[in-house]
């Protein structure tokens, strides 16, 4: 198996501010893998709360590239023992298990959804994603986003009632919270969540710091909205806590360390009783495409992160009537390019 990994510097069309940081660009990387002359692609954004860097993320990629040996057709065991060969990094291990797919798709002349079983049409629209900005600012995005079914709407900057009064002056459509664990005192979070439920919002997004559980099942007990874990989200052993703690779970690719981690992930938590928010990075559309095939599956899907990128390396499948229109190509779909 020949490997190639390449460095890209994704740049996002706004300046992207959520509760506890602002950046203008982020760091992917992808890998190309090639076998029987088929080239199959993967990415990875690495998350620096994870400790991941784009050169910890490079030096794993190509330690695990090393390692892989047999036919992706059978992908199932030569993902495990690929995830297996590496301690965490989770990006990369979610690259190359994308890289395989893509493999394993194009050998057997199959998009993703259809090797496992899904119908494209049964994809929820997805939510697009607003950063914290000033009340007018956030209105004017949303405006903008007006061909989208669902928003999503980063708080947590102290002016969040101001900002979703003033994102209800200009849109009805409704919208998902996320306050990236931006309120820490549970007494002020149920008085938000109780404010927001007037608003018309759906679904609140990690309320709370990840670490304060005991406030989070406290949280649950009382929150007129659904509380989706994200931040509290790192491993698969994390969904019998937020299974007690949360109504619904933002899965990422990025964390599970791929489709398959992430398959096992959602059937887990389908049967705990979570809801399933299908989340992504800033990231090309290589990674969306990865997370979309997925998206029959999830009630939220959230995979907007190469919308808001301006110089994406890859083709993305189409956005229509706010919902990711699957292309019939083998694999994951989509490709480099140039
Ligand atoms: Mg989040």
């Amino acid at each position: 198996m020949k490997c190639s990994i390449f460095d890209h510097r994704i740049d996002l069309k706004h300046t992207f501010t959520i509760a506890n940081r602002s950046s203008d660009w982020r760091p992917n990387l992808s890998v190309r893998l090639e076998y029987e002359g088929i080239r199959g692609y993967g990415l990875a954004a690495p998350n620096p709360r994870y400790g991941e860097t784009p050169e910890s993320c490079r030096a794993a990629l190509e330690a695990m590239c090393g390692q892989l040996e047999g036919d992706p057709r059978a992908y199932e065991p030569m993902i495990r023992k690929m995830l297996a060969s590496h301690p965490g990094e989770y990006a990369a291990k979610a690259a190359l298990d994308m890289a395989i797919m893509d493999l394993a798709g194009k050998l057997l002349g199959a998009p993703l959804y259809r090797m496992w079983g899904l119908d494209p049409a049964a994809m929820p629209p997805t939510s697009f994603t607003i950063g914290i900005d000033t009340p007018e600012k956030v209105a004017q995005r949303a405006a903008e986003a007006r061909g989208f079914r669902v928003l999503k709407i980063k708080l947590g900057s102290g002016d969040d009632q101001a900002i979703i009064r003033a994102i209800r002056t200009v849109t009805d459509v409704p919208v998902r919270v996320d306050a990236n664990e931006g309120w820490t005192d549970r007494e002020t979070a149920l008085r938000e969540i109780e404010q927001l439920a007037k608003q018309g919002i759906e679904l609140v997004e990690q309320p709370m710091p990840a670490a304060q559980v005991e406030d989070m099942i406290w949280l649950k007990a009382r929150s007129p909205l659904p509380l989706i874990a994200d931040e509290a989200f790192t491993a698969v052993g994390d969904l019998i806590t937020i299974g007690e703690a949360y109504h619904g779970v933002n899965l990422k690719l990025m964390k599970c360390g791929g489709t398959l981690i992430a398959r096992d992930a959602i059937a887990m938590a389908r049967s705990l009783g979570l809801k399933i928010m299908l989340g992504c990075m800033v990231e090309s559309a290589l990674g969306i495409a990865a997370a979309a095939h997925l998206g029959p599956l999830a009630d939220f899907p959230d995979l907007d992160g190469n919308l808001l990128i301006s110089n994406d390396p890859y083709s993305a499948h189409p956005v229509s009537d706010g919902r990711i229109r699957l292309l019939d190509a083998p694999g994951l779909g989509v490709a480099p390019l140039n």
